[in-house]
Formats: C-alpha cells, structure tokens, sequence
C-alpha cells in the first residue's frame, strides 16, 4: 500500500521528518526561507493526503476544495486565522494547531519586548553606535519602571497567564479582560479580571495575546488608545490586525501614549519605510513570538504526531 503523502511548505531539517519517513511519504517546498508560491501549493493539494504549513499560507475554501485527498492540515503555529476552519470541517478535513509547546518562549519574547519599549533598550543600542554618547546625565534615555506596576491583559489564556506569572516576579498588579473569567489565574496569580475600558484606564502597560477573530479585529483602535494613560506601554504579541495601526501610528506620534513594542503587524512581512519605523518610542520585531530553536522544532514535531495519530485512527493531540 502507498504511504500517505505529506506535503510541507517550507524546507524542514532533515532529522526532524527522518523519524516518520517509514510511514509517510514526504513532499517539501525546496526554500527555507520563501514560502510557497500559491498556484504550486494548490497543485501539490491535487496529491497530498496531509498539509504541513505555516501562517505565511492561506489555507481558504479555494484551496481546501482543490485538495481531493487532504485529511488533515497541521498549522505550526496556535492561531489558525490562517485557515477556513468552516470549509475544513465541512470537508471532513481536521485542523490542528500547536498550542502548549510555544507558552512559555512565547511568554519570554512578550516580557523582553516590554522590557525594551519601557527601558528604551534598542534606542540605547542605537544611540551608541550612532556615536551620540558624550556624558552621563539625569534623564538621558530614562524610561519607565516595570517593578510595581500594573500591567493590563487582554486576552488570559495560556500565553497571558504565562505573562502574568513572569509579571508576578516583577511584583506587578496584573489585570486582566477575557469574554469569561480565568480563575486558575485568578486564584494562582492574583489576576483582577476588568472590563476592557478600565484595563485601558488603568493599566501602565497594555498586552493583547488575544487570537484574531471577527470579534478581536481592530479592538485597539482610536478611543481604545485615548483611554489609555499618556504613559501607558502598548505591547501587541498577537496577531497585527487586532490593532489600527494608523491610529497607534496617531497615539504614540501625538504622545498619547509613551511607547509600543510590536512582534505582528497588519500586513506582514512590514518593509523599512513603514510608518512605525519612524518613531523612537517603538520596538518592531518580525513575528518573532516562538522563536527559539527548541520550540520550534518542538513544535514541527507536534505537527508530525498529529498527523501520525490521525493515519493511525486514533485523536490527534491538538486538534483546533
Ligand atoms: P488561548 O489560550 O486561546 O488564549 C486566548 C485568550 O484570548 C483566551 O483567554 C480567550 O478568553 C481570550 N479571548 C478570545 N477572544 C476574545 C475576545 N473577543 N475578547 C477578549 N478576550 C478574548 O491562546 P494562546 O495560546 O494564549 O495564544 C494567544 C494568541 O497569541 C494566539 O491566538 C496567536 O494569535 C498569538 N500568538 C502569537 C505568537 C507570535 O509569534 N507573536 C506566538 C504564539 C501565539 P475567552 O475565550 O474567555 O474570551
């Protein structure tokens, strides 16, 4: 019998396949770095039985129903805004995500981007090697405490409360907002559960790990930062379309707020001459959030187990 074909739209490490080469068959996009272009993934979906892919893929009713044989698409990464979920399920196709195994490195990036949007870290950087140091004074690149402060979380689910914990270490107040309360949060980190405005009001730094959805879309716009305080920290992990981001271009250029640190944009890959480049108070990273090799070889495993554990009849481990 013919093994089932799995296609993967980026060049992986040759070990991390090499385990389950006795069951599958393996196609792969030949780039590690571009991804595939669309017309020649929708050929390979005329064959393949299961679909390795990232967030640079849209995975839409066009594409799901030019798959004849596709079981199962395995998405590297937790949100699948990425993905027609509707069309899949429709299709008798499983979806699955990778979430747990991103968290905590997930958590670590979120906490090192606040740090450096509130101790100016990359200007400090920047300053030196532009040579503009000449004496040590009062309030050069003073920035803003992170200890004792209090710190707004939109969006507790398993990267927040992973915030929340690093927070707690700071001896930070931390807030939080969800559609439902999250009381192991509550109860294990003293998370105070607020609705969305007084988060803004009150917190001093402003974390959205909320997932992109119909309802997230946009939710930081105009009035969400003029709620905030004029020294408040907009730190946006999540996806880049829940911010306007003309209008955080507005509040961080007019000092409605103090500073942002970004890992997501609107419209990703952003280039050199995007707007938000042009501010000191901003710390843009390139959608960097798991970004450490342990996770994500962790997490193309995870994709692999899934789809082994759907061609072996049994449930996968995290279907979405
Ligand atoms: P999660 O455990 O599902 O947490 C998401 C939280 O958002 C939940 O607590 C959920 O609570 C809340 N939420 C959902 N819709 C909401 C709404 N309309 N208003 C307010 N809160 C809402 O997901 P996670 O694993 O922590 O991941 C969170 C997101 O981070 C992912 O979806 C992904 O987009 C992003 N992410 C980015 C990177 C990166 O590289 N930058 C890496 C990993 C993840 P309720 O359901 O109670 O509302």
């Amino acid at each position: 019998m013919n093994k089932p074909l799995v296609y993967i739209t980026r060049k992986i490490p040759n070990e991390i396949v090499e385990p389950f080469r006795e069951l599958f068959e393996f196609r792969m996009w030949e780039e590690a770095e571009e991804p595939v272009p669309r017309d020649r993934l929708i050929k390979e979906m005329e064959q393949a039985d299961a679909l390795l892919c990232l967030l640079t893929e849209t995975i839409d009713r066009e594409l799901l129903e030019s798959a004849v044989n596709l079981k199962i698409v395995a998405n590297m990464a937790v949100g699948y805004d990425n993905i027609d979920v509707n069309t899949a399920r429709d299709k008798g196709i499983t979806v699955t995500n990778t979430p747990d195994v991103l968290t905590n490195t997930t958590a670590d990036l979120t906490f090192a981007l606040l740090m450096a949007a509130a101790r100016k870290i990359v200007e400090g950087v920047n300053f030196i090697k532009k040579d503009k140091w000449e004496h040590w004074s009062p309030f050069l690149l003073a920035g803003s405490d992170i200890h004792h402060k209090t710190i707004g979380i939109v969006g507790m689910g398993r990267i927040g409360k992973a915030v929340a914990k690093r927070a707690k270490g700071f001896d930070m107040e931390v807030l939080y907002h969800n559609r439902s309360r999250n009381l192991e949060a509550e109860q294990e980190l003293q998370a105070i559960y607020t609705d969305f405005d007084k988060l803004l009001e009150r917190s001093d730094f402003i974390v959205s790990l909320v997932p992109l959805t119909n309802e997230t879309k946009h939710m930081f716009d105009r009035t969400s930062f003029q709620k905030m305080k004029s020294r408040a920290i907009f730190i946006n992990v999540s996806r880049g379309q829940v911010v306007d981001e003309t209008a955080l271009y507005h509040a961080l250029e007019s000092n409605e707020i103090a500073a942002a640190g970004l890992d997501v944009f609107e419209k990703e890959p952003i280039r050199a001459d995007h707007p938000l480049l042009e501010l000191d108070n901003v710390v843009c990273l390139p959608h960097i959030g798991s970004a450490s090799i342990e996770t994500r070889v962790r997490m193309l495993e995870l994709c692999l187990e899934n789809i082994l554990l759907l061609f072996n009849g049994e449930e996968p481990k995290t279907p979405v």
